[in-house]
């Protein structure tokens, strides 16, 4: 399972820097999520959260995922324009189909490029100090 390597890749991050800062324990993390990246946001989360039991000092911590709209770059015009996606609960039946290429809202013509997007990154890091 992909999401599962992920989740693991985070944490080990997550723990790097809490031991670099000295932290008791961390609190809420904030990890962007790419719209092109193909990770399944629910898995990653799923993941996530039974890898968190492990340690002692993720226990308590909140995932916050966050994805921004998708940016296309269209090939005829060269121009970059934002088309967000649907919301699943606005359109169950159209939630994939809007992630496809549509039209460039510039020159009408549908060769659109996914413009970055494919990462996975930890944001945010909320942590508890260490009380000396
Ligand atoms: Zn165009």
């Amino acid at each position: 399972m992909h999401e599962l390597s992920l989740a693991t890749g985070l944490i080990e991050q997550i723990l790097a820097l809490a031991a670099e800062h000295q932290a008791r324990r961390v609190t809420r993390v904030m990890v962007t999520i790419g719209p092109f990246s193909g990770v399944v946001r629910d898995s990653f989360e799923f993941g996530f959260n039974i890898l968190k039991q492990e340690r002692e000092m993720l226990r308590e911590a909140v995932l916050d995922l966050e994805t921004p709209d998708p940016v296309y770059l269209c090939l005829d015009c060269d121009k970059v324009s934002v088309i967000p996606l649907a919301r699943p609960d606005d359109q169950p039946e159209s939630a994939f189909k809007n992630i496809g290429p549509k039209k460039c809202p510039w020159c009408c013509l549908p060769r659109l490029s996914p413009k970055g997007g494919t990462e996975l990154i930890l944001n945010q890091l909320e942590m508890e100090e260490r009380h000396v």
